[in-house]
């Protein structure tokens, strides 16, 4: 049977996949792979099946056509906006859209219904990433590549357990520091993780600890001689006040052993070829945005960034969390890396778009949107391939808030989940194998996801969804024959890049016809119309702030959290994704790790009275949750790990993220989900 080249519809990594419906391997000439898969990719063939799909619209959980659904999605939303103006309604979307799905529903909420009430679950993901670059290079760019990692002398990670998270790229790590020994990797995480058995130095910090950590490298760098001061002098400012914040703070709020620090000092003083990665560790805390500022601090000094194994490198979560930050599918941005604040921007989309409105401020952001939903302020709603009322902390009520939104749509590919099981209206989606169109991965490459399953039912992909519904709102631009059509609107807008001298410009591909466009092959962005196509940022300045100069920023560490009891640590495991609507549905994969569980080092198993295989019940100020208690010494004393996939459907007592605080970075938006206070009992 014939192979069709896509691209797996999990982790950032964006492997390259040779897929029938039987059989899925990796494809060998994919440059995010070269022919890996994980464990999670090479299951996908198990979980294709169609049990529990959405097959037909409902409405009031009946059975309905597109035409009634539709119309009824349309007037309601019209409604809204007329009676109470563009922001009483709202889209949450989601790191799984196609790139084509995620520009569609951005343009018809911002360029048609003129509000930017759209974000998306990568707020979860990254966007404390996002944040820390727009700060530090003016736009958020991802400096370098995969292959940095396999050419530096010194990987440091960074609240990262990639060998669960981002399995292929540490494949390649592990490949990389087997065929040169001397390669060293330093982990600091709370926890001992599998990743760190490829460490040679692992850093047990705190949860906010890394800034503290960073800005004393930085103090060390400068007092070593390491700082590279013809690469700051003519491509950096904020030097000196960065340095200032350093010394004023004290890496001992770290928690970690002053020697093994040291050693840490000394292996980045010495080394060249550095690449730290960093993922949601760093993300998803009160401070996250500092805490990515304090790592680039470090590489913008040494003017290490940019060049073949060096630099600093955001891992991202989700298929497209890249995609969607590249068409402004977060509520603070505007599409192609554009500034909603920037009237010239505003303004250049508009016409671009030639839409009748555009929205004049950012959004609000996940957390945010859902408090307005609480507050009455939300009248029509519309949830797109994602899972809120499991996974945004504080759960139980982001669910409570959707029951109070007069007007709940959810797009989804099954007919049950928490969200769905809250809406008015569902509207079946197509998903991996039944759908086309592009994705971008962690290291800007645009691939493409090919269709080669059947259309379950009536399902039809988002952006056509999508496009319906702005047609029958009585908008004109959405008129789209296929996918490659909105591709191609989209490159075309993407030379508004260089129009206002931005990073992401991929208007070289905007005259794809539709073969070429189904043929197109993984390319790393820009792609201009000049053909000087992808590679490494920075390595030569060229920043995007006003006169051409990065910035480093002046850290504060937050002050150590005292608190009596635990905190709660919440993350992924190595076989599942997301809230297993699809790993859950593989026998081999749920072999892993088969129910809900709480790590927790002895010593504090022990003053909770808790034995091994116990069930626990963990309270917090927002919820209870009761699972299975795996004593290890690889938890940090005072911080239990509790992974966040299960949900009402699979596991109702062993939710965790309805006992998360929802405390967010005050940059970013994005929530901080490593340090919740916790008690814990036996059950
Ligand atoms: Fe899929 Fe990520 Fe695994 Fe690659 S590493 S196969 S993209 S889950």
């Amino acid at each position: 049977m014939t192979q069709t080249c896509t691209t797996c519809p999990y982790c950032g990594v964006g492997c390259g996949v040779l897929a029938t419906p039987d059989k899925v391997k990796g494809d060998a000439n994919h440059p995010a792979n070269y022919g890996r898969l994980c464990s999670k990719g090479s299951a996908l063939n198990e979980t294709v099946g169609l049990e529990g799909r959405l097959l037909a619209p409902r409405v009031n959980g009946a059975d309905t056509t597109w035409d009634t659904a539709l119309g009824l999605v349309a007037d309601k939303f019209k409604a809204a906006v007329d009676e109470f103006g563009p922001d009483s309604v709202a889209f949450y979307v989601s790191g799984q859209l196609l790139t084509e799905d995620y520009y569609v529903a951005n343009k018809l909420i911002k360029g048609y219904i003129g509000s930017a009430n759209i974000d998306t679950n990568s707020r979860l993901c990254m966007a404390s990433s996002v944040a820390g670059h727009k700060r530090a290079f003016g736009t958020d760019t991802v400096p370098g590549c995969y292959e940095d990692l396999e050419q530096a002398d010194l990987v440091v990670l960074v609240g990262s357990n990639l060998a669960w998270c981002h399995p292929v790229i540490f494949q390649r790590l592990l490949a990389a520091k087997a065929a040169r020994p001397q390669m060293r990797v330093v982990v600091i995480d709370p926890r001992r993780t599998a990743t760190c058995d490829i460490a040679d130095l692992h850093l047990p910090v705190t949860s906010d600890g890394d800034s503290a950590i960073f800005n004393g490298l930085l103090a060390h760098l400068v007092d070593a001689g390491c700082v590279d001061q013809a690469y700051v002098d003519a491509h950096v400012d904020g030097f000196d006040a960065a340095v200032s914040a350093a010394r004023a703070s004290d890496p001992v709020q770290a928690d970690v052993s002053a020697d093994d620090l040291a050693t840490f000092y000394d292996m980045f003083a010495k080394t060249e070829k550095v690449v730290t990665v960093y993922s949601q560790g760093v993300n998803q805390s009160e401070a996250g945005t500092d805490k990515v500022n304090a790592i680039i601090n470090c590489h913008l000094a040494t003017g290490r960034i940019g060049r073949p194994g060096m630099g600093p490198f955001s891992v991202t979560g989700q298929p497209n969390a890249m995609g969607g930050r590249e068409v402004g599918g977060l509520a603070n941005m505007l599409a192609c890396h554009l500034d909603i604040e920037n009237e010239a921007h505003r303004d250049a989309v508009q016409q671009a778009w030639d839409s009748p409105t555009m929205c004049t401020h950012a959004g609000l952001k996940a957390v945010d949107l859902f408090r307005a939903c609480e507050e009455g302020k939300i009248k029509a709603l519309w949830v797109m391939s994602t899972n809120p009322a499991v996974s945004l902390p504080d759960a139980t009520r982001v669910s409570e808030a959707i029951k109070k939104v007069p007007f709940t749509v959810v797009s989804d590919i099954l007919e049950r989940t928490d969200t769905g099981d809250l809406a008015h209206v569902l509207l079946p989606a197509t998903g991996w194998g039944e759908k086309s169109g592009t994705v971008t991965n962690s290291e800007r490459v645009i691939s493409r996801q090919r269709k080669f399953l059947p259309v379950p039912g009536t399902a039809r992909p988002d952006w056509d969804i999508i496009a319906d519904v702005g047609r029958r709102m009585g908008y004109s631009g959405f008129d789209y024959a296929s996918e490659a059509a909105v591709f191609r609107e989209y490159a075309a807008l993407s030379a508004l890049g260089k129009t206002f001298a931005r990073d992401f410009d991929i208007s070289g591909l905007a005259q794809l016809s539709d073969a070429a466009y189904d043929d197109l092959q993984p390319i790393q962005w820009p792609v201009p119309t000049d053909g000087n196509t992808g590679g490494r940022f920075f390595a030569e300045g060229g920043f995007y702030h006003a006169g051409g100069k990065a910035k480093m920023l002046p850290i504060t560490p937050p002050a150590p959290k005292s608190y009596d009891g635990l905190t709660l640590n919440t993350g992924r495991i190595r076989d599942q994704w997301h809230t297993m609507t699809r790993t859950g549905r593989s026998a081999r994969l749920a072999a892993h790790l088969a129910e809900p569980f709480v790590e927790i080092h002895p010593e504090d198993a022990l003053a909770n009275g808790l034995h091994d295989a116990d069930l626990a019940q963990l309270t917090t100020d927002q919820g209870q949750a009761i699972v299975r208690v795996l004593i290890t010494s690889n938890a940090r004393r005072g911080a239990v790990f509790v992974p966040m996939h299960w949900t009402a459907q699979t596991a109702a007592a062993g939710r965790v993220n309805p006992l998360v605080a929802a405390v967010t970075d005050p940059f970013s938006g994005q929530p901080a989900s490593k340090d919740t206070p916790v008690a814990l009992k036996r059950a």
